[in-house]
């Protein structure tokens, strides 16, 4: 019998319990906050990172410790790895920290990145903005994530205003890209070096936060090829063990590197129904050095997420092939608190599927441009 220990208790954490549990994987999260929600379905140690007293009790009792948030500090990391096995190796997590470190890693193994300049003062960033010209999005190198930490510039008249609103932190000024679309692809790595992506999967965002995942991505084939190369290198480089995400634009038909998640990921939700092995099996296996288990898509799947709070659950459970996670999180705007899947066997069943559940939620917005995407599909 193997605990996993998993730093961070939201509902990444959640959802890896529940699929370790058949496995007979124990787990001990490990969180600040007492009704962190993935401790309704765990053990829960209630510490803060940085409290090393709390952190030997907690490596004392597992066989190898996780991450279900990136920004766990460093040194807490480091520290760990003198005291059990830690997957991602903290490299990795450092790496994927800082926006600086993460773009310059994949230029340097050949995935282009949209146009960026390092900006530590507001002479920097008056620098930056004469090279990468407008629209512009200024991004902290750490601690930003779903949207947060970014301000978009339209013109120079935004300079100051942006560099107030991030404080004056080291940041990246980057080059707003008017993509086609976002895709990402969710790959695991297994102790032994083995490999595996799921398919690429399309991404919508609403305000910097995903909104919807359609998998596999429709139209993609090459891109998929290219997208699990670049995620391969990159593995292979950061001699990364377990599940990552890569985030990619798609521009004039090419891929272009925004950003790695040095765990299980929101796009990868849609594998608990939607593949074989899910991205959370998939990761507890990689971690204990299990063999890693089939990625194919089974069908087409859709991914809604719940921002804020739970929509009424009864039209997606009144769907054959319909799925409800509720994270058990108390509404707050801006937060996850569930998801919801559809699969089907084709494009043009997970449309109608889809537009039934949306309209019955008031959720025609959401649903639409995936309905788009679908109905180019068929
Ligand atoms: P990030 O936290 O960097 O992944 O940003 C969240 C979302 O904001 C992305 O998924 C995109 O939808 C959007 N975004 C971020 N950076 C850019 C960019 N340089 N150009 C266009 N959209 C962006």
């Amino acid at each position: 019998m193997s605990t996993i220990g998993v730093l961070g208790g939201g509902q990444l954490a959640r959802m890896l319990a529940l699929a370790g549990a058949p496995l007979g994987v124990r787990f001990l999260i490990v969180d600040n906050v007492a009704d962190a929600c993935a401790g309704q379905v765990a053990p829960l140690l209630v510490a803060d990172w940085r409290d090393f007293a709390a952190l030997e009790r907690f490596a004392a009792q597992i066989d190898v410790a996780t991450f279900d948030f990136e920004n766990v500090p460093a040194d807490t990391a480091h520290w760990l790895t003198e005291h059990t096995r830690v997957s991602p190796n903290p490299r990795a997590l450092a790496l994927a920290q800082d926006r600086l470190a993460e773009k310059s890693m994949f230029r340097e193994l050949g995935l282009e990145t949209p146009a960026f300049a390092t900006v530590d003062s507001r002479e920097d960033l008056v620098r930056a903005a004469a090279t990468i010209g407008f629209p512009a999005v200024l991004k902290t190198r750490r601690l930003g994530y779903d949207g947060k930490g970014q301000f978009r510039l339209r013109s120079a008249d935004d300079i100051d205003a942006a560099w107030r609103a991030l404080g004056g932190a080291p940041s990246i000024l980057e080059a707003w890209v008017a993509f086609e679309r976002e895709v990402s692809v969710v790959a695991v790595r297994g102790r032994d070096g083995a490999f595996a992506t799921y398919p690429l999967v399309q991404n919508w965002h609403s305000d910097g936060i995903l909104s919807a995942s359609l998998a596999p991505a429709p139209d993609a084939a090459g891109l998929a090829e290219l997208a699990t190369h670049h995620a391969r290198r990159i593995a292979e480089h950061l001699d990364y063990v377990g599940v990552f995400a890569l985030e990619l634009f798609v521009r004039d038909g090419k891929l272009l590197g925004n950003e790695m998640a040095p765990r299980v990921h929101n796009s990868g939700h849609w594998t608990i129904e939607g593949a074989p092995c899910s991205q959370f099996e998939n990761h507890v296996r990689a971690v204990l050095g299990l063999p890693l288990g089939d990625t194919a898509a089974l069908g087409v799947s859709v991914m809604l997420n719940w921002i804020g709070q739970l929509p009424d659950a009864g039209p997606v459970l009144r769907e054959p092939r319909g799925h409800w996670h509720d994270y058990g999180k108390s509404p707050r705007a801006g937060r996850k608190v569930g998801h919801a899947t559809l699969c089907a066997g084709n494009a043009a069943d997970l449309g109608e599927a889809l537009a039934r559940v949306a309209r019955a939620l008031g959720r025609e917005a959401q649903a639409a441009p995936v309905l788009a995407a679908l109905h180019g599909a068929r």
